[in-house]
Order: structure tokens, then sequence, then C-alpha cells
């Protein structure tokens, strides 16, 4: 595979003092493939695989010995861990180090899609921080919102805007992640099709974007908020040279993290500023080609008015969402047509500023639609960490999980611990969807949308 690697990229790998290119050559011939999750503590504790181990900088990331067919894993559908890049998690350890872990702080993940840093961030920041994960791309942004329900927390506001959209939120964010589109040079090992579409023009282009991206939304940081800036790009132009330009528009500080010496992770600097950032090589670390760097911003931001909003009154009984809820208190509802959503009460004021600037694809938790005498609850609400812990439900093999997740039609002997009404399908203890048992069929609710085909 070396010999596919491109000339231009190796050439400019191999003035950088130091680098192996040997070694990197080497990797890439191998081609390793190498599979690693992260586990959603709120779902699953144990890490449901054998033969596994621990990712340096990540406490719930891990890697597997052989990657399993996921799709046959209910608990994958049930967002018990993430498929994630090893090299991505290193956001777990940033977070620890600048003092953000369990915080209480607005974070936006600005370039979102597929979803793996949202979830990282909402995990490790916990339930008092919100998350508006946003994806400019309209098909990745249902991928995304997907993730989302899966994971399961109500603290996360889904929006589908571009980046410019942000700049009417000035001063809003404590935290700004801008995992940004690249030439995909780091993911070289893992996929043929990036090193097909690599060139140097396209690196030119990456760079002008990742510019204009943080440029149109850098004012939505607060003053002294931070800003975490990665690609899964070797090249220069999107990594270090980005930092330098931020440092020359913009007052950003350089922020330096520790690392341990075993992880194999390579300080940089940038030519001119010494901003630092971190190299990943995946002849250095057990990971794919990563860059990230942290900075603060030090430009003397204006924020605008936050009004107290109201929340409308509406006419569903709170007992309604008590019934479905635990601790319900800690959370306000609104209704979203015909559907009850959830959302953080200490974010109350937030979704409405929210809502006035930006496409909101999904926010809080919907728990279902509300018939004006009853609650039909969602799949979201099944998904979700917030769910009541007695309600009615069914624990299952893992073949009849896998007719439930294809949305098969089921039968009643499998269904035994409930004698009508709406059912929970569990499987090890984790929601999967829900079922409604009549006198004599069951109605299988797993949305259409993320059954199983094929498989
Ligand atoms: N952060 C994601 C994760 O960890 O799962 C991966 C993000 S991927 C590296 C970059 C994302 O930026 C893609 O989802 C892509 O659709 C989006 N994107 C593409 N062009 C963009 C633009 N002009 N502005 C903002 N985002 C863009």
């Amino acid at each position: 595979m070396s010999n596919f690697l491109p000339n231009e990229l190796v050439k400019r790998l191999n003035e950088q003092e130091g680098f192996d290119s040997e070694a990197f050559n080497k990797v890439h011939e191998q081609g390793d493939k190498i599979t690693s999750i992260r586990l959603n503590s709120l779902k699953q504790d144990t890490v449901p695989f054998e033969d596994v181990s621990p990712v340096p900088w990540c406490d719930r990331g891990y890697y597997l010995a052989e990657r399993p067919v996921f799709t046959l894993d209910p608990l994958y559908h049930a967002g018990c861990y993430y498929v994630q890049e090893a090299s991505s998690m290193f956001i777990a350890h940033i977070l620890e180090e600048i003092g953000l872990k369990n915080s209480s702080i607005r974070v936006l993940d600005l370039c979102a899609a597929p979803g793996g840093k949202s979830t990282l961030l909402v995990s490790y920041l916990g339930s008092e921080s919100l998350l508006v994960s946003n994806e400019v791309i309209k098909s990745r942004a249902n991928i995304l919102a997907d993730n989302i329900v899966r994971w399961g927390t109500s603290n996360v506001v889904v929006t589908n805007n571009d980046p410019s959209a942000f700049s009417r939120l000035p001063g809003y964010f404590d935290l700004l992640l801008v995992d940004a589109p690249c030439s995909g040079s780091g993911m070289f090992r893992k996929d043929q099709d990036t090193v097909d579409e690599w060139s140097l023009a396209n690196v030119k282009l990456c760079s002008d974007r990742q510019k204009r991206i943080l440029a149109e939304s850098l004012d939505a940081l607060v003053t002294d908020g931070y800003l975490i800036y990665s690609t899964c790009s070797y090249s220069r132009e999107e990594n270090e040279d980005i930092l330098d330009w931020l440092s020359t528009e913009y007052a950003f500080e350089t922020i330096s993290i520790t690392l341990d010496s075993d992880w194999g992770i390579e300080e940089t600097q940038s030519a001119k500023h010494k901003a630092i950032g971190y190299r990943f090589y995946p002849h250095k670390l057990k990971g794919e080609g990563f860059f990230v760097a942290v900075l603060q911003k030090k430009e003397r931001q204006l924020t605008f008015n936050r009004k107290k909003n109201k929340f409308e009154k509406n006419a569903v009984p709170p007992k309604v969402v008590s019934n479905w809820i635990e601790e319900s208190q800690n959370h306000v509802q609104f209704m979203h047509g015909d559907h009850i959503h959830i959302f953080p009460k200490n974010y109350e004021d937030d979704i409405k500023w929210l809502q006035h600037v930006l496409y909101i694809k999904q926010a809080g938790t919907n728990i279902g639609k509300w018939t004006g005498r009853e609650l039909l609850p969602s799949h979201d609400l099944a998904c979700s960490v917030h769910i009541k812990q007695d309600l009615s439900a069914q624990d299952v093999t893992l073949d009849v999980a896998l007719q439930f997740l294809r949305k098969e039609s089921l039968d009643k002997e499998h269904f035994t611990a409930v004698k009508s009404g709406w059912c929970l399908v569990r499987y090890k203890e984790t929601n999967l969807g829900w079922i409604k048992i009549l006198a004599n069929r069951i109605n299988n609710y797993y949305p259409k949308e993320v059954r199983i085909m094929n498989l």
C-alpha cells in the first residue's frame, strides 16, 4: 500500500525533524485494522467484549482484539458504546486537563456528524452542561440525531446550520469544538478512497475552508472560552498553519496539555507563533492520524441580551411526564407539534435563544406523542437514561432481540412477563425499544428508519 501514499505528502512529512518515513510507510503497507469502542457509562459499565485492552488516554475507551459485526449486537443499537477511532478519544484527556470534566458549561460541537466527539463530550462534560451538536449537511444531521438519541441524555440540542449562523450567538459558548472537514490523510490506512482523493490542491481548499468555518463561528465563543481544533490530516496547512492564522488574526493563547511519554503522541509547534498542537501517527501509537490543539480566547467578546423566557403553559398534566421519567423535577417539558419533549431545567431559557437564530432538529428528549388523553411513548424515551426504572419490561434472548431490531413480527410466547399494553424490550438489562402487547398479537414499535436491514 505504501506505493500508493501520495509522494507530495510523504516528501513534506520527511521535512519534519525526526520523521520516521520508513515506519510510516510500513504501517500503511501492513494495513492493520484497529477497532476501538468507547463505553456509555450511563448505560454500560463493563466492556461487552472479550480480550480487550484500554486506550491509554481515555478511561472509557477500549481496543477490541477483533472487529465484531456491530450491527448484530443489540447493545450497539441501544447506545451502550460508540465505535470510535482511538486517537479521537484524546478529547477526553483534554477535557480533564483544562478542568472541564463534569462541569456546567455551554458547548458547541460545530462539525459534529456522525457524532463520535459529541457523544464523548456529553459523557465527559456530565449532565450539568448543555451541548449544541451541529452538522451542516442535512443527511448527516439525521445520522447525528440518531446517534444522540441512542446515547440517551436530554442535555443536547441537535442543529443543522451553516457555521455562520452561530455568529448570531456572540459570547454564548464556553467551549467550541471544531473537528474540521479536512483532506483526510490520517485515514489513509483505514480508507483507500481518501488516498485516491488526496491532492495538494485539495489540502489548500480544505485549509481555506477551515479558516472560513472558524472565522464565521469564533464570535460565539466567550472571552476566556476554549477552542479545541482538530483534523484527521497530516498537512501543516490544515494544522499548525491554522494555529498561526488564528494567533495572527485573533487573540488566542496556546494551551499545553500534559502527555504521558509512553503514549507516543507528538507535540508540535506552529512556525510563527509557536502555538502547540498534538500529532497522532499510526506508526507511533495504536490509532489513526489525528491533529488536535487547544487555544484560549483572550479577545474581549461582546454578548447578547439574555432575556428571561417563560415556557408556554401546555395542556399536558405534569403527572404524565413523571409517570415515564425519573426525577422529572430536573426537567422542563414543552410541546413540539403533538410531541412532548423534556429539557434540562437549568437551560430552560436557552432553548428560546437558540430557537431564535438556529434551525433546531432535535432539542432534549422527545418522550412521546400526547393524544390529549395519554402518552404514546417514543423510541427516544426507550433509549433515554432518564426513563423510569419500573416500567413494564421483558428481557429477551439474542435471537428475539434481533427479530425485534429487524422489526419482524414477534411471538407472544417470548413475552410472558407482561400481560398487555406497552412493554420495553430489554437485552442484557438494556432497553432496546417498545412493543405493545394486545390480546391476540404484538405490535413492534421499533422505528423503521433505524431497523437492521439485510443481515
Ligand atoms: N466530529 C465528527 C465525529 O467525531 O463524529 C466528525 C466530523 S467530520 C471530521 C467533519 C464534518 O464537517 C462532516 O460531518 C462534514 O459534513 C462537516 N462539514 C463539511 N463541510 C462543512 C462546512 N463547510 N462547514 C461546516 N461543517 C462542514
